[in-house]
């Protein structure tokens, strides 16, 4: 499995298994497990999850997943911004734990800012690290004016990276954002990958699959994969779709399929404030 780096010198997986949906539908239940649990065979071993999806239901289904196996596992879940204060982070991961049925998170982030001051949340996450019920700590949905205020406080330079919005019809942070992460060695963990599901209908991207011998999952994984310090978290609960997606790591685009990629789906040209979803 490619790697990524966190900037605590950590090495993690650069697929990983997104998680929002998941344990929704008692009908497909059983499928979204067997599909975790292959990820783990087949080395997808970082799954994302938040407080948030389905009110609890995804970090319990992942529980299940995992029984077991929990230390193969880098567990990254989200502490919801009304939630991230001095009393209230600890609280909320309390019960991630206990969802989670685990004893310890390995990266928790903020899902995205708030009203709590950053500085608090910091504090709180520092104390939870110490605590040993969190390993590490990072962000979501942060713009650059924000992680500079972020970077400024106390524990800000410990954050280890901001899952953002990013995918080939989503390329705005690469403009300052981005840039700004990778001088300070912070790799990005990039949700929706295939936009929610609406890139495998893109015809520029169906016309380049078709010209590559891959399919419009793969190739759009496979763009960001191309990247050292991306980490692509897509989300399915089938595990047909999930070979598929895990053989993008096989599909190492050259230089011109890059620069062909480019000419389809272009980069920013100007700022634009972050877009999330
Ligand atoms: P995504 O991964 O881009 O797309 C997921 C959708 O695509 C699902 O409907 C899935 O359906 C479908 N899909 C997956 N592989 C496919 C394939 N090979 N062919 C056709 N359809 C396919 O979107 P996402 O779930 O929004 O993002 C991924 C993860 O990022 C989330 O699950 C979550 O963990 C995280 N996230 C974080 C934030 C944040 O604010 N931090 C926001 C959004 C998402 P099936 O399951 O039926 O295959």
């Amino acid at each position: 499995m490619k790697t990524v780096t966190l900037l605590s010198g950590e090495r993690v997986p650069a697929f990983g298994m997104g998680t929002w949906n998941i344990g929704d539908d008692p009908a497909t239940r059983a499928e979204e497990i067997a599909t975790l649990r292959l990820g783990l065979d087949m080395g997808a071993t970082l799954i994302d999850t938040a407080e948030m999806y389905g009110g609890g239901r995804s970090e319990e289904l992942i529980a299940e997943a995992i029984a077991g196996r929990r230390d193969e596992v880098f567990l990254v879940s989200k502490v919801y911004p009304h939630n991230a204060s001095a009393q209230g982070a600890p609280a909320a991961c309390e019960r991630s734990l206990r969802r989670l049925q685990t004893d310890r998170i390995d990266l928790y982030l903020l899902h995205w800012r708030g009203s709590v001051p950053l500085a608090e949340t910091l504090q709180a996450f520092m104390r939870l690290k110490e605590a040993g019920k969190i390993r590490h700590y990072g962000v979501s949905n942060l713009d650059l004016a924000d992680m500079q205020e972020l970077w400024r406080a106390p524990g800000g330079e410990a954050v280890q990276t901001n899952q953002l919005l990013y995918n080939l019809t989503r390329r705005g942070i690469e403009w300052d954002l981005l840039p700004w992460l990778r001088e300070r060695c912070l790799p990005v963990m990039a949700y929706s990958p295939i936009e929610q599901g609406r890139l495998i209908g893109n015809r520029k991207l169906a016309g380049y699959a078709a010209r590559h011998g891959v399919t419009p999952a793969q190739a759009a994984l496979a763009w960001l994969l191309a990247k050292d310090d991306v980490i692509a978290i897509p989300k399915t609960g089938r595990r047909e779709r999930l070979k598929e997606n895990l053989a993008a790591l096989e599909h190492r685009l050259a230089p011109e399929q890059l620069a062909e990629l480019d000419q389809l789906f272009a980069p920013p040209k100007s700022a634009s404030s972050l877009q999330m979803l």
